[in-house]
């Protein structure tokens, strides 16, 4: 082996020129002649390489790189300055041939920065002196057992996964998982240097590259990028973007700078796909401009995904009218921006995904006219409804001989306290239609907005009327309760206190105070000024009114008195619930459950002429 006496073993670990100076030192020669000899003899025969022997597969490339050193900016070996781990080299007594590489910049063992000076004197170490173990300045010991300074945890990370990408190891990050040790070193160099220097035209030009301070800086930007992905990517490439104060420039090269080349153009390989990938969807996420449909350097599928549109384009491709999105953009409910270019035109861009979720809404919205069709009403009430809110809108109030554009949610909402309740055929002497209602009531407008109210919060029930398609003006109300609404007081509207509830009712206070005692009426208390106050709901009242039903009443429809009423049922088996007898419900006035006993009874024995409940009402009686 190069014709040296003393022979020395290396270790499997051990770095080439670290192992070239241990062998000189045997030999009482001089480092730097060695490796100048080794270097001739590979060079003579570059084939053999035999003082390297098998030891260490990757002697033999960094044995080429000694004999041909490469020009590129940081390659993977670094073999002009030194590195080591002070413990580790005081615990093992030889250099680690990890520390060679380029991108390591601490120790995995002991978690704590590398070091390329004598901490002594302060002398930068290269391998062009002989050292093997101590200072060739001030003879001091570079092995030290008081290292306790903490290493960069981002570079930990990636020197990490350089080693075990090194050792074929397989614990490695998922996304990472495919990259040898030179397809890392290269994106991470890449990634590092640009994110290092954002503004620098030629940010892989670095001075000084072999020095610690440098690696430290490019592995811990690169790791940043590379350790939470896509996210740490997509941050890095937003701070690029600020830091190049091009925030708001639409042009890629400009505002990304040279990594977009360089992940781009110089990594084209499959490996790096992943990373391009990564590129891609930032772009889709927060590139806010339209993309070129011809860019060369972008896959066909992010332009065909991209989310930024000019107006005509978003318009076409969701198959609206261009004036309905650029309403809709006008009043915020698309995301747009104006994009500036170069030649001065300045054009309204959309974001795809915001239009894309209520393109269906746009599309299906219909103008008043349609609206009032669909609800039963004229078109003066339709535009009430959209100024008191009940109608939403798209797209803001239409200029001049435009249209609205109505949702059809609300009108649906609107129509939805009818969809399912019964349908009649002829309205009764004792109900009203909507439509009546509006002919006959004054103050109709407030009235309108009343009855509608109470409608939707379900205070006031609602019948359909047969064949009406349930539309608004067709809706049933019994007169007694909208009359009770109308009249009430109570700041909710929705609520009648006992001296109301027992007039729409028609019977005494003491009855309607012995329901809610028997709490057959639901009610409650409340203050209203300083005094409280028992309220019963519309709701609750009509309730009573369905499953109830008085003497008086049945009586009434059967023609009958009412004291014969009460022994007649009884002896048809149906007892009363409540009443003057009862013990348990006393009560001045009797009421019955409508049972489907009863109904039967009342089927068999009703008169066939109707009664009428509500003489004193104040809507006139309309006849059918
Ligand atoms: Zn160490
Ligand atoms: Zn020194």
């Amino acid at each position: 082996m190069l014709g040296l006496l003393v022979k020395v073993n290396p270790y499997s670990d051990e770095s080439l020129l670290g192992y070239l100076h241990r062998l000189a030192e045997a030999n009482a020669l001089s480092g730097v002649f060695l490796t100048d000899l080794s270097k001739l003899e590979m060079h003579n025969e570059p084939g053999s390489q035999n003082f390297i022997g098998e030891l260490n597969v990757r002697w033999h490339e960094i044995a080429s790189e000694i004999a041909a050193p490469p020009t590129r900016p940081m390659p993977l070996w670094n073999l002009r300055r030194r590195r080591f781990c002070g413990r580790c080299l005081g615990e093992k007594g030889y250099w680690n041939l990890f520390w060679d590489l380029s991108l390591v910049t601490c120790c995995i063992e002991h978690k704590t920065p590398l070091c390329d000076i004598c901490r002594h004197c302060g002398k930068k170490l290269d391998w062009s002196e002989h050292i093997t173990l101590s200072c060739p300045s001030c003879g001091d010991e570079l092995a030290s057992t008081d290292d306790t300074a903490k290493a960069n945890a981002d570079e930990l990370w990636l020197v990490r996964e350089l080693q075990i990408a090194f050792n074929a190891g397989s614990q490695r990050a998922p996304h990472l998982r495919h990259l040898s040790t030179i397809e890392l070193h290269e994106l991470a160099f890449r990634l590092g240097a640009c994110s290092s220097n954002p503004r620098s035209r030629k940010p892989l030009k670095i001075a000084d590259s072999a020095s610690l301070a440098t690696a430290s800086r490019i592995c811990r930007n690169a790791a940043a990028m590379l350790r939470h992905w896509p996210h740490g990517l997509e941050q890095g490439l937003d701070r690029i973007r600020t830091e190049r104060g091009h925030g708001r420039v639409w042009q890629l090269i400009v505002a990304l700078g040279p990594i977009y080349k360089e992940i781009f153009d110089r990594l084209s390989d499959q490996a790096y796909q992943f990373a391009r990938d990564a590129i891609e969807r930032y772009l889709l996420d927060r590139w806010e401009a339209p993309l070129a449909l011809r860019h060369r350097r972008l896959h066909a599928n992010a332009i065909a995904e991209h989310r930024w549109l000019s107006v005509g384009e978003a318009a076409s491709r969701m198959d609206l009218k261009l004036a309905v999105v650029s309403r809709a953009a006008q009043v915020g409910e698309v995301k747009c921006r104006n994009q500036a270019y170069s030649n001065g035109r300045v054009a309204r861009v959309v974001e795809i995904s915001s239009l894309q979720v209520i393109a269906d809404k746009l599309r299906s919205a219909v103008g008043v006219e349609e609206a009032a069709r669909k609800l039963g009403l004229s078109k003066k009430r339709v535009v009430q409804l959209i100024h008191a809110g009940f109608l939403k809108i798209w797209g803001g109030k239409p200029q001049s001989g435009a249209p609205w554009l109505i949702g059809q949610n609300g009108i649906q909402d609107l129509l939805r306290p009818a969809s399912d309740v019964p349908l009649q055929k002829r309205i009764k002497n004792t109900q009203i239609s909507f439509s009546q209602l509006m002919r006959c009531a004054a103050r109709e407008d407030s009235i309108f907005k009343k009855i509608l109210i109470a409608s939707l919060n379900g205070t006031i029930g609602i019948s359909g009327a047969e064949n009406s398609e349930r539309r608004i003006c067709d809706w049933i109300f019994e007169r007694i309760i909208v009359e009770s609404l109308l009249n009430s007081t109570s700041t909710s509207a929705s609520e009648i206190g006992v001296v109301e509830a027992a007039r729409t009712l028609g019977v005494k206070q003491e009855v309607v105070y012995a329901l809610v005692q028997q709490q057959v009426i639901k009610s409650r208390i409340r203050k209203i000024n300083g005094r409280e106050t028992r309220l019963i709901r519309l709701s609750d009242l009509e309730a009573f009114r369905k499953k109830y039903v008085f003497g008086r009443e049945l009586a009434n429809s059967l023609n009958c008195s009412p004291k014969y009423l009460t022994s007649a049922l009884s002896q048809s088996g149906i007892t009363a619930f409540g009443g003057p007898t009862s013990t348990t419900r006393p009560c001045r006035q009797y009421y019955w459950l409508r049972s489907s006993k009863l109904e039967a009874y009342l089927a068999q024995h009703a008169n066939p002429t109707q009664c009428n409940l509500t003489k004193s009402g104040v809507f006139p009686e309309i006849e059918n």
